[in-house]
């Protein structure tokens, strides 16, 4: 599945687009912040901190919607470095497994002792891994909602080919239809009630930006596997 000129140009207008109105709105909450912070000790006293607590939440997530916006759209250059593929996803594992456990998926992890370095902007490919991973996670959560007796998990696994790594990532959720799988890629493309169809549409643009490719598979009621390669350092 490849991204289109056409995809690009929406990623692009939404990057100049979320540029100028995060500055407008950044600032605004910024200073709501600052101000809940001074008000919080006389909610205290009311026995009201739970609202500072509440709106201090809001604004938080707010501002990570923005960041998600900003960071889709900027087509930034990738600052490479060369790591072990292996220790780059126990990283990640680290940061995801607290969530995952908390839902009740566990996170299985398997190297078959290769050791693949890729040379890579460690922000970017690790960003694109959450994003996969927390889809797999949405999936999983909505298959508990139809099959409360399965058991939420989540495969990861590193090989490589004569030419690149490859990182598996293969969920036991929902699945997906095969008009989900065509328009996976496209920005704003989401069927989730709060999605912003941007995850993926940027996750695969990283990893073309490294020289590799997305390769994936699902099948609706078992599950879904991605397959990121990238460039093994010669
Ligand atoms: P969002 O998560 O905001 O919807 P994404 O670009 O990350 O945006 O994903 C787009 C869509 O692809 C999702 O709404 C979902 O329908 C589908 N999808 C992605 N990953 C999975 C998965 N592991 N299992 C099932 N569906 C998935």
């Amino acid at each position: 599945i490849e991204q289109t000129a056409y995809q690009n140009d929406k990623l692009a207008m939404l990057g100049k687009i979320s540029a100028a109105i995060a500055h407008e709105i950044r600032n605004p909450l910024t200073s709501i912040r600052g101000f809940i912070q001074l008000l919080r000790p006389h909610l205290l006293q009311l026995g009201k901190e739970e609202y500072a607590r509440i709106i201090l939440m809001e604004i938080d997530r707010a501002n990570e919607i923005i960041n998600e916006f900003l960071n889709s759209s900027k087509p930034t250059a990738p600052m490479k470095q060369e790591v072990s593929v292996v220790s780059l996803l126990k990283e990640v594992i680290l940061l995801s497994e607290s969530e995952a456990l908390m839902k009740g998926c566990v996170i299985q992890f398997e190297s078959y002792d290769q050791q693949p370095r890729v040379s890579i902007d460690v922000k970017q490919v690790k960003q694109v891994i959450l994003n996969i991973l927390k889809n797999a996670l949405d999936a999983i959560a909505e298959m508990a909602e139809l099959d409360g007796e399965r058991k939420g998990r989540i495969d990861l696994i590193v090989k490589q080919d004569v030419s690149h790594a490859i990182i598996t990532i293969r969920d036991n959720g929902k699945g997906m239809d095969r008009n989900t799988m065509n328009r996976l890629f496209d920005p704003f493309f989401t069927t989730k009630a709060s999605g912003t169809g941007l995850g993926l549409a940027v996750s695969y643009r990283i990893i073309r930006n490294h020289g590799g490719f997305i390769k994936l598979d699902s099948s609706i009621g078992e599950g879904t596997e991605f397959n990121i390669y990238l460039p093994l350092v010669t």
